[in-house]
């Protein structure tokens, strides 16, 4: 069976691009075709474009236009931001503090820099995917050239302590990062308010194209090129500018800056209501993730007895689509790093499922995941061979 009804409840892993953003993006990709490198019309109408987009981004998120970098998204801006600032510290020590919560593109390039000779402390966090500020300022020592705290954890959306954090970053002197992938666009964003040195965002979690991000750099932060190659990017990031995606990126940066902290508060109500229904509805559940700082569109939840992705793929047969903490690898089941790190035992966590909100969510989308939720969750328990 097929189902006519399509619900989307997986923004936390992309987004569509909005008619208004591929309008923008449109005369980018045909007419307006000019490398921003070269010297001729065709060449500065690009680099108008380029100029412009990076003015938009700037101002959106307080910071200078000189102190955005575009890359190919947020992998990227992270794998730049941590690489290119170790490197250009080398001098200076090889200690990085991350913490255990981070998207793979920081945990994966932190141990890649940890073959490179760089020593990684990974700070844990509480039962709510909270990282303690304090603890951050225990793992520092003289040899700390890196601090990279995620904004807020994608699976399970808590939003973590950022200008706490950076207080004691800024008090000892060491650049912080942090992953701001699923804030940016989602709720207001201020680099000082913050008070982060680099911070990295991506188009398509907003509404924008797949394959570009940005990363700000603070002015007068050391970092070393990651691409190498032409002069782009004030020399910083080699290759030919992505106009259209850049255009792109920032039209849609615009646009949700749009009414964004009223947006918030109704998908926060949505989620709310996504929560308690379930709760309601669903026995031997629970929610993971910070009840209360947490992304307005992220509700996570472990089901004891079901396993994430059979519940994944009942739902995906009526039409629903939402995203599950397990992966099913060769045959064992393996809670994911972040549902481990938040302490979850693992009967519990192999049942984890997110339904991450976005602009076109309904009321009426809630309620039809509420009708739908219990009779799959319990016909697969009385299948279950986890249960007794
Ligand atoms: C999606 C995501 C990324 C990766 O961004 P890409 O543009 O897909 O490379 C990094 N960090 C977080 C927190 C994310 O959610």
């Amino acid at each position: 069976m097929k189902a006519d009804k399509r619900i989307y409840l997986d923004h936390a892993a992309t987004t569509p691009v909005l008619p208004e953003v591929a309008d923008a993006m449109r005369p980018y990709l045909t007419d307006i075709f000019g490398n921003p490198s070269s010297m001729h019309s065709f060449g500065q109408e690009a680099k108008r474009a380029l100029d412009a987009s990076r003015d938009t981004v700037a101002r959106i998120i307080g910071a200078d236009a000189s102190e955005i970098y575009f890359t190919s998204g947020g992998t990227e801006a992270d794998n730049f931001a941590l690489i290119g600032v170790s490197k250009a510290n080398i001098n200076k020590g090889n200690h990085i503090v991350t913490s255990s919560i981070e998207h793979h593109a920081v945990l994966e390039t932190c141990e890649f820099l940890q073959t490179a000779g760089f020593e990684v402390t990974i700070v844990p966090v509480d039962e709510h995917g909270l990282v303690d500020p304090s603890d951050v300022e225990k793992a520092i020592t003289d040899k700390t050239v890196l601090v990279s705290i995620m904004h807020a954890n994608n699976e399970i959306g808590t939003i973590e302590l950022i200008a706490e954090i950076s207080r004691v970053t800024r008090e000892r002197g060491i650049p912080f990062h942090t992953d701001a992938v699923q804030t940016v666009g989602a709720i207001p964003m201020n680099v000082a308010e913050l008070g982060v040195d680099l911070l990295a965002l991506t188009a398509h979690k907003f509404y924008g194209p797949k394959g570009v991000g940005a990363l700000y750099v603070r002015r007068g932060t050391r970092i070393a090129r990651l691409i190498h190659g032409g002069v782009q990017e004030r020399d910083r990031r080699a290759g030919t500018e992505n106009i259209p995606g850049i255009v792109g990126l920032a039209k849609a940066l615009e646009i949700s800056q749009d009414g964004i902290e009223e947006r918030a508060r109704a998908q926060a109500e949505l989620r709310d209501y996504l929560i308690r229904g379930l709760i309601a509805r669903i026995e031997d559940m629970r929610l993971n993730g910070h009840p209360t700082k947490r992304l307005p569109n992220n509700a996570n939840v472990s089901i004891q007895h079901v396993e994430g992705e059979s519940m994944l793929l009942s739902l995906d047969m009526v039409g629903i689509a939402a995203s599950s903490g397990s992966a099913c690898t060769s045959g064992s089941l393996e809670p994911s790093h972040v549902l481990q790190a938040i302490g979850q035992p693992f009967e519990i966590a192999h049942g984890s499922i997110r339904f991450s909100l976005g602009r076109s969510t309904t009321k009426e989308d809630i309620d039809y995941v509420l009708e739908q939720m219990p009779p799959i969750v319990e016909r697969l328990r009385s299948m279950s061979p986890l249960i007794g």
